[in-house]
């Protein structure tokens, strides 16, 4: 089969745009498509698309000319229209929709800085893009210029961060840190790198597919100033890996700027092996590994984008084992409410035993794997760090290292108290499992 090739398109309209103007990313910016007129001039709008597109309180619209340019305007369910031509069902509630579903703002210490892992943060820096996601998960704030954040919230935010060493990584994201003027970004990354804990910075930006002339020499020159930075794109549809992303991805690639992609599994748009095992092979192709696919948030105005999970679990058990290792995304879902993201997967353990294991592999072959009876562990000392400020986010972990050996529902314990009285039986000393919590240090079995 012929690789496909990554092409340039300009719709009918632009045609007498000189190529300097078209190219030039501020030239893309302010010609941006927003209203019924500038749409029907591209593409003849369905009568939902109308509808919204005249709603009063509509998340922002906004696409730039190279990225409409991707649509087929005789399609009205071409994979790219759908993600940027806002629609009737937009306005439609569902069950469980919340305005911010992964509960960011609880998270926040200070405005703008989501501070849900150990050690690591989101620091959102603009709420602007190159143009608006119809099912973005940050609507609540995203598009809005009066919500963007002040230089003061900035600083509270650096200052959040000087005093949190163990925070060792930031992700920036928005709205979408590269449509910052280049100064500000800069200045944002300089400041961060005067932070000495923080070891990797990475961006969040859909900027090289909605606008891939912003990645200019010049921009990659002020990252690599940078490093390590790496840089998570967004693509969704095989469609959006035009010769223009292609180009941007090889730039910033040459500036040693690794990239990942993250992708949103959406009904009508990429619900479907095929055209995730292309978009997924393509990506690979312009050296972007794919990193997530997104479970679609509870979000306000994403309803009709939503897919049962059962079609995200078809598509990993389609990409597994069909395709390159590298090529093969992880499956999340972003928990409701606020518990971080989730791994969904296919299961491949079919049963076990005390020394055998029973696998099945991507064609249904089902195999034994025989275990070692003489394992001793490895003992690593030297890279067991200092406890965490925070012991409460051990997980599991903490289970299986002995931390603790329970993780109890908050009030259980009250609740199996059943209101009763303190009586002879009742000793806590009875149930504090030996060697854990007793202050001992566990020592190295040998
Ligand atoms: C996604 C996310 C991160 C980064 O998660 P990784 O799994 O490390 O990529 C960090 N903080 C928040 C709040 C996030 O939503």
């Amino acid at each position: 089969m012929a690789k496909r090739e990554f092409i340039s398109k300009r719709a009918p309209i632009y045609r007498d745009v000189t190529d300097e103007q078209w190219h030039n990313w501020r030239w893309q910016l302010s010609n941006r498509i927003n209203s019924v007129e500038e749409f029907e001039k591209v593409l003849p709008l369905t009568e939902s698309e109308r509808r919204a597109l005249s709603a009063a309180s509509l998340f922002r619209v906004d696409i730039t000319p190279y990225f409409i340019s991707l649509i087929d305007p005789d399609d009205p369910n071409d994979p790219i229209r759908k993600q940027v031509v806002p629609t009737a069902a937009e306005m439609v509630p569902f069950t469980s929709m919340m305005e911010d579903s992964l509960a960011e703002d609880r998270h926040s210490p200070v405005p703008g800085l989501v501070h849900r892992y150990p050690d690591r943060v989101l620091m959102l820096v603009t709420t602007q893009c190159a143009s608006y996601c119809r099912y973005c998960t940050r609507s609540r704030i995203v598009g809005d210029p009066s919500a963007t954040f002040s230089r003061a919230e900035f600083e509270m935010q650096i200052e959040y961060l000087k005093r949190t060493p163990q925070v060792r990584d930031v992700l920036l994201s928005g709205g979408d840190p590269l449509v910052l003027a280049p100064k500000i970004l800069e200045e944002i990354l300089s400041r961060l790198r005067d932070i000495e804990h923080i070891e990797i910075v990475r961006i969040g930006s859909r900027v090289p597919v909605f606008l891939p002339m912003r990645v200019t020499d010049e921009l990659c020159n002020m990252l690599q100033k940078y490093h390590p930075l790496w840089l998570k794109i967004h693509v969704n549809h095989p469609n959006e890996i035009s010769l223009e992303l292609a180009q941007a991805a090889d730039r910033l690639t040459r500036a040693g700027i690794p990239l990942g992609n993250q992708a949103v599994l959406l009904a009508g748009v990429n619900d479907n092996i095929h055209i995730q095992r292309q978009l997924v092979q393509d990506l690979v192709r312009i050296r972007v590994r794919p990193y997530y696919l997104y479970q679609c948030d509870l979000v306000e105005g994403a309803g009709h984008f939503r897919t049962p999970v059962g079609k995200g679990i078809e598509i990993m058990e389609g990409l597994r084992g069909h395709t390159s290792g590298y090529a093969v995304h992880q499956y999340i879902i972003d928990a409701p409410g606020g518990g971080g993201k989730i791994p969904v997967a296919p299961n491949y353990v079919l049963s076990m035993s005390d020394h055998k294991i029973i696998l099945r592999n991507y064609e249904g072959y089902i195999t034994t794997y025989e275990e070692p009876v003489d394992y001793l562990p490895s003992h690593a000392a030297k890279f067991v760090g200092e406890k965490r400020p925070e012991p409460g986010q051990s997980g599991l972990t903490g289970l299986l290292e002995g931390d603790q050996m329970f993780i109890k529902p908050e009030g259980f314990d009250e609740l199996h108290d059943r209101g009763g009285i303190q009586h002879r039986l009742k000793d806590e000393k009875k149930w504090v499992p030996l060697g854990i919590g007793s202050g001992e240090e566990k020592q190295p079995t040998s």
